[in-house]
């Protein structure tokens, strides 16, 4: 009978917002390109809460205006240079320039950013027994003697070039994630990253896919470094997020190489761009920068056996999306 009834349980519904297991997750450079789009993605999960530490360098609030206000979003203005305290599950660290322009601009702070931004997020997770995942660089293999490269290839970089704060910083980064890992026991991940490309590319950034179509949608000649023949390979942007992702999510510490293994020489990328873009557009060669790799291709074996991960988005199918995305900041609309 009804009296002798134990009371009814709770639905753990109702008490679910006390312990409902959200994930709280700290992107530093989540207002840059990859990091705007890796917090969208995130976002779309309601059991994750994002916290984006960024310095504002390259990246933008606009990047991430569709999250500001939400209750599962939080944006900090802060430099990685300084030590950062918050609670936090996973931490997806971005914050770096990454084209060579910006890099350069002020070398000493992009080694600071590299070096010391990389240790304060290390400091972090150890404190709070986070997970940190490494955003690295398809340059720490510098000018590569194997080609296509593997995550076992060493490397050839110069340690006193123009691009050494960016690539021997990256070398460093990893070192220290190594170093955590081992001496501390921190969970990490370390993703090699190469050329990526997409909407909310910084349009005057240098980088050869946004100077090309920007140039393109200008109708100013496409700029093809001499000799033209060098050769990389460009991984659409949702794709590399997918990759990162899963790289968290997973069981290996890496380093995996994340990158699009369609190579393609800058000629090439620059007839596909004027067939698709503007075939009217001319193209020129001009003089090159110092330590230019000459050809670059991930090896993804590791990502395809490891994380069953492979990009899906096409070199033709992915210029036409970002065509669209600077054309509209470019405000220069396509004629029919
Ligand atoms: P990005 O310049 O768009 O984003 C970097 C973000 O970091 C920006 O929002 C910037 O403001 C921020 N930042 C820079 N220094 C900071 C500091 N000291 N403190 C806090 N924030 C700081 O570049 P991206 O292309 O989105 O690159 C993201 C990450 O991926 C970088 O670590 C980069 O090295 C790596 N990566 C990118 C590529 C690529 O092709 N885009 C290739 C290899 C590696
Ligand atoms: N750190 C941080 N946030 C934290 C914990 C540490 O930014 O929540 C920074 C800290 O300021 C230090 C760095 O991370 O400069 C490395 O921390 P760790 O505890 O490993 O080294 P220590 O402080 O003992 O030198
Ligand atoms: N590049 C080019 N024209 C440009 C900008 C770059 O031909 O307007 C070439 C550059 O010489 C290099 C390649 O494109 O060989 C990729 O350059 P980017 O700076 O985009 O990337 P990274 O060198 O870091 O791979």
């Amino acid at each position: 009978n009804s009296a002798t009834k134990a009371p009814p349980t709770p639905s753990p519904l109702r008490f679910s917002k006390y312990f409902q297991s959200n994930m709280r997750i700290l992107v530093t450079g989540g207002a840059g390109f990859i990091g705007s789009h890796l917090v969208d993605r995130l976002m779309e999960n309601e059991k994750n809460e994002v916290i984006v530490a960024d310095n504002y360098f390259t990246g933008s609030k606009d990047n991430l205006k569709k999250w500001i206000g939400h209750p599962r979003f939080e944006l900090i203005r802060h430099d990685v240079t300084e030590p950062l305290l918050v609670e936090v599950d996973q931490i997806y660290h971005l914050a770096c320039p990454a084209s060579p322009i910006f890099y350069k601009y002020n070398p000493v702070k992009t080694i600071k950013t590299n070096v010391i931004g990389t240790l304060n997020m290390l400091g972090l997770a150890k404190r709070v027994g986070a997970r940190i995942l490494l955003t690295s660089t398809s340059e720490v293999y510098g000018d590569p003697l194997v080609h296509p490269q593997d995550e076992s290839y060493w490397g050839n970089v110069n340690p006193i070039g123009v691009r050494s704060c960016y690539d021997e910083g990256k070398r460093v980064a990893e070192t220290l994630m190594f170093d955590y890992h081992r001496q501390h026991g921190i969970e990490i991940r370390i993703a090699r990253i190469f050329n990526t490309y997409g909407p909310r590319m910084n349009i005057d950034d240098g980088r050869v896919v946004s100077n090309f179509i920007a140039q393109a949608i200008r109708n100013e000649p496409l700029t093809v470094q001499a000799p033209g023949t060098q050769t990389r390979s460009f991984c659409y942007v949702s794709d590399m997020v997918d990759g990162l992702i899963r790289l968290m999510e997973g069981e290996n510490t890496g380093p995996i190489n994340i990158g699009n293994p369609g190579e393609f020489t800058m000629m090439e990328l620059a007839e596909t761009v004027k067939e698709l873009i503007n075939p009217e557009v001319e193209i020129i060669v001009v003089e090159n920068t110092p330590d230019d790799p000459r050809q670059r291709k991930p090896d993804i074996t590791k990502a395809k056996e490891l994380l069953g991960w492979e990009p899906k988005i096409k070199l033709r199918d992915g210029l036409p999306l970002m065509e669209e995305d600077f054309r509209r900041r470019l405000e220069v609309p396509r004629e029919n």
